[in-house]
C-alpha cells in the first residue's frame, strides 16, 4: 500500500484513483473485482464526469468563466457537477424528476446548487426539456447534457479505464457495468477495445428497461426500482453503442435487492442497487467463464460499484423487498 504523503490542494484532486476490490463470492479461477466509486468526494462515479466535463468546457471556451451549468440529472451527476462547479467558480442549476432520492437533492443544495423538480410522470424527458428551457432564459448557461455529451464517456476512457487496466497489469478479461447514460461502460469498453481488442463487454439493465431491444431482444417494458441504470426510451440514450457490447443482461429488482443486502452483510460493501445489479451480472460472467461457456482473454471480470447505500436509506432499501420504494 502506498501512502499519499502530500496534502491535496483541492477536493477536485481527490477524484478518481478509487480502490479495486475483490468480490469474494466470485469463483477462484475467475475473480470479480469492483471499483469502489463511493470513495470519490461526492461519493459516486459521477464526480469523474462532473470534474472532467466542466474542466474541458471551460478550456474550450464553451462554458465562460463564472458561467452557469444547467443539467437534467437523477442526482449523482448533479452532486458531481456541484462539487466541481463550486470549486471552479461556476453556478449550478439541476432539474430532477421528483421520484429520485431526497438525499441527493439535499446534497446538491448543500454544495451551493439550485434544484428544480419536474413531475415524475414526465420522466427524464420532461427534465431534459425543462433544463433547455431554463438555460435559454439565463445568460452564459450551458447544458452539459450527460446523455449525449461525448465528454461523459471520455471521462471514463481517460480515468476509470486506465486505472483498472493499470491495477490489473492489463489483464482484464471482461468489463461489466449497468447503463444509465452508458457513459461509464462506453468509455471503459472503448478503452478496452482499443488497447486489448478482445475484452468481453457486458451491459447491465434492470428487468423492465429497454436497452436489450438494441440487440433485437424482445423484452417487456415495466417500471423498476433499481436506481440510476436502465432506460424506457433507448433512442434518447445516444451514447450507448450496441456494437461495443457483447451482451446486454437484465437483473430483476428482487435479485438486486437481495444482493445489496448480501454485499453489506457478507462483504462489507454499503452500496446501492445499481452496484448490486452489476455485482450479480459480473458474478454470472465469471461463473460462465469458469464453466467454459464463454472465452475471456484473461481470467478476471471487472465491474463498478457506482455509489453508496447511505444515499437511499430513506427509501427502505435494507427492509423487505415490498417496502423498498425504489
Ligand atoms: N448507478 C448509479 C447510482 C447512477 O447514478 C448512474 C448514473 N445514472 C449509473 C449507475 C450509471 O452510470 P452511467 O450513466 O455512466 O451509465
Amino acid at each position: 500500500m502506498t501512502t499519499h504523503r502530500e496534502p491535496f490542494d483541492s477536493v477536485l484532486d481527490t477524484i478518481g484513483e478509487t480502490p479495486l476490490v475483490r468480490v469474494h463470492a466470485s469463483p477462484d479461477e475467475v475473480p470479480v473485482y469492483a471499483k469502489l466509486e463511493s470513495f470519490n468526494p461526492g461519493a459516486s462515479v459521477k464526480d469523474r464526469i462532473g470534474k472532467y466535463m466542466l474542466e474541458q468546457m471551460l478550456e474550450s471556451g464553451e462554458l465562460p468563466e463564472g458561467g452557469t451549468v444547467v443539467e437534467p440529472t437523477a442526482g449523482n451527476t448533479g452532486i458531481g457537477l456541484a462539487v466541481a462547479a463550486g470549486q471552479l467558480g461556476i453556478r449550478a442549476v439541476f432539474v430532477v424528476p421528483e421520484r429520485f432520492s431526497v438525499e441527493k437533492q439535499t446534497l446538491m443544495r448543500a454544495l451551493g446548487a439550485d434544484v428544480v423538480n419536474t413531475p415524475t410522470e414526465d420522466g427524464m424527458g420532461g427534465a431534459i426539456d425543462r433544463a433547455h428551457q431554463l438555460a435559454e432564459e439565463l445568460d452564459d448557461a450551458v447544458v452539459p447534457q450527460q446523455f449525449s455529451n461525448p465528454l461523459n464517456p471520455e471521462a471514463h476512457y481517460e480515468t476509470t479505464a486506465p486505472e483498472i487496466y493499470d491495477t490489473l497489469d492489463n489483464e482484464v478479461g471482461a468489463l461489466v457495468a449497468g447503463c444509465g447514460t452508458a457513459g461509464t461502460l462506453m468509455g471503459m469498453a472503448r478503452y478496452g477495445r482499443e488497447h486489448h481488442e478482445e475484452t468481453f463487454v457486458t451491459a447491465v439493465e434492470p428487468e423492465g428497461s429497454l436497452y436489450s431491444t438494441l440487440h433485437d431482444r424482445d423484452v417487456e417494458e415495466a417500471p423498476y426500482k433499481t436506481e440510476g441504470i436502465g432506460t424506457h426510451n433507448p433512442d434518447t440514450n445516444e451514447l450507448f453503442d450496441p456494437e461495443l457490447v457483447d451482451e446486454i443482461v437484465q437483473i430483476s429488482d428482487r435479485d438486486s435487492h437481495a444482493e445489496m443486502q448480501r454485499l453489506a452483510s457478507e462483504e462489507g460493501h454499503l452500496v446501492a442497487s445499481s452496484a448490486a445489479a452489476n455485482s450479480l451480472a459480473a458474478l454470472d460472467v465469471a461463473e460462465r467463464a469458469a464453466a467454459g461457456e464463454i472465452d475471456l482473454p484473461y481470467d478476471s471480470v471487472v465491474t463498478v460499484f457506482p455509489d453508496s447505500s447511505e444515499r437511499y436509506l430513506s427509501k427502505g432499501i435494507y427492509g423487505d423487498f415490498e417496502s423498498w420504494e425504489g
